[in-house]
């Protein structure tokens, strides 16, 4: 992988020299040299009338290759520390693995990885680190190239991410490189008993209907997977795996990209993904004045506040509090909700929770049907009694 001089063909014209964007590439005596800030952008190819320079490609993947074996995980990190994803994959990993009665991988890169150990406890047989200064900012392009590197030479034929903010602009990347397929933002795996291939399960058009989508011809399947659609299985301290330490040849490449700063969302204070109780409110709410009944009824449960579409829309509350398709997606211990109808889109952000409570005055509001109690009322009158039964016992 890198831009390379047929030294046979470069008589030394420094053509290719005026037209680098980077100044990344130099004469020395009377040949072009590539050093460092080449960003393999390609547009000193073109100048080159001898064809002296030639990007170097990785291989394509051969289509449905039988040598490929195995399940990998990409294990984010942040701040040095996994991502509760990892785990969630893990988990859903390790039953795909048995069914594949194959391996269970995991993949990770940055810098000052520590901890790898838990991905073992979390269902890993083996881990892959790559652990380099260079990519401490996590530069997407090479650290792309790297794991595309890494997935050509282990050859795991199942490659699962987390669909947050860095798998989803991330893996494609990864995928566009192997020159295989991804289905992003999966709510189901399964392998498929006569094939063995992987049925990687979305919602489709608008949540409407969900579809299952295969890679027969290519290899890795690839999938990214929405946070809190598993559920991460106990540690298991017990475990036993290995570790393979990889190098980063950062020479001759230098990203395209720099981090400047990292912003966080100050606007987001309420961290829903975290909650072990949420309470919500829907457009059964009526007005955003209305939402300071449903703070209190989570202040005394010690709860954080969520919503359904409809109340985003309308400005009653801020974006981070939506739940559902194209909100987040949650798996607290209790979730109430208050005044919500329960379409599909709504559910597929709550329904693994483990206890949903829905209180709703229409009996035939399909809530109910996801519902562990339900309670059939108007709202105004029962959240009120549920906070002065909280607080007065
Ligand atoms: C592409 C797409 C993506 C979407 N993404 C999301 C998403 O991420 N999250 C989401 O939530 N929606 C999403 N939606 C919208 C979704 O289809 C529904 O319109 C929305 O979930 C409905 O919200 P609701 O239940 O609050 O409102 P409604 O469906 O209007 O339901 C209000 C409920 O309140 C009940 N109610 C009214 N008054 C009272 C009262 N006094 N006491 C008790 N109950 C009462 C009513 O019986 C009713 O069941 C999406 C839609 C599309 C097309």
């Amino acid at each position: 992988m890198g831009l390379l001089i047929d030294l046979d063909k470069c008589i030394g014209c420094g053509q290719c020299i005026e037209f680098c964007p980077f100044g990344a590439l130099e004469m020395v005596g009377g040949k072009v040299e590539v050093r460092e800030g080449c960003t393999l952008c390609g547009a000193c190819l073109d100048s080159c009338a001898y064809e002296a320079l030639i990007i170097e490609e990785l291989e394509a993947t051969p289509a449905a290759d039988e040598s490929y074996r195995g399940v990998w995980v990409f294990a984010e990190t942040k701040d040095g520390e996994f991502s509760r994803v990892a785990y969630e994959l893990l988990s859903e990993g390790r039953k795909l693995a048995d069914a594949r009665q194959s391996e269970l991988g995991a993949v990770c890169l940055g810098h000052d990885i520590g901890a790898v150990d838990s991905l073992i406890a979390g269902g890993a047989d083996r881990v892959c680190v790559v652990d380099s200064p260079a990519l401490a900012d996590f530069p997407e392009d090479l650290c792309a190239r790297k794991l595309a590197e890494v997935i050509l030479e282990y050859k795991p034929e199942i490659v699962l991410a987390g669909a947050t903010a860095l798998g989803r602009s991330f893996i494609p990347r990864v995928a566009a490189i192997l020159g295989t397929g991804l289905t992003a933002d999966c709510t189901g795996l399964e392998i498929d008993p006569e094939t063995g291939l992987l049925m990687q399960t979305r919602p489709t058009f608008g949540g409407n209907l969900m579809a299952t989508i295969i890679c027969p011809g290519k290899r890795p399947q690839m999938s990214t997977v929405r946070p809190r659609v598993f559920k991460p299985d106990a540690p298991d301290q017990t475990r036993k795996g290995g570790v393979i330490r990889l190098d980063f040849n950062s020479e001759g490449v230098t990203s395209r990209t720099k981090l400047l700063s990292f912003v966080e969302d100050l606007a987001e204070t309420v961290k829903l993904e975290d909650a072990d109780v949420i309470v919500a409110g829907g457009r059964g709410l009526e007005k955003p004045e209305n939402f300071a009944m449903l703070e209190e009824l989570a202040g005394a449960l010690g709860a954080a506040v969520g919503s359904s579409r409809p109340p985003v829309d309308e400005g009653w509350v801020p974006y981070p509090r939506q739940v559902g398709q194209t909100g987040k997606t949650v798996c607290p211990k209790l979730y109430i909700a208050c005044g919500i109808s329960g379409a599909v889109q709504h559910l597929a952000g709550m329904q693994t929770a483990d206890v949903i409570v829905a209180i709703n005055d229409d009996p035939a509001a399909p809530i109910f049907e996801v519902a562990t109690y339900g309670i059939i009322g108007d709202l105004f009158k029962v959240v009120p009694m549920l906070i002065d039964r909280l607080k007065n016992g």
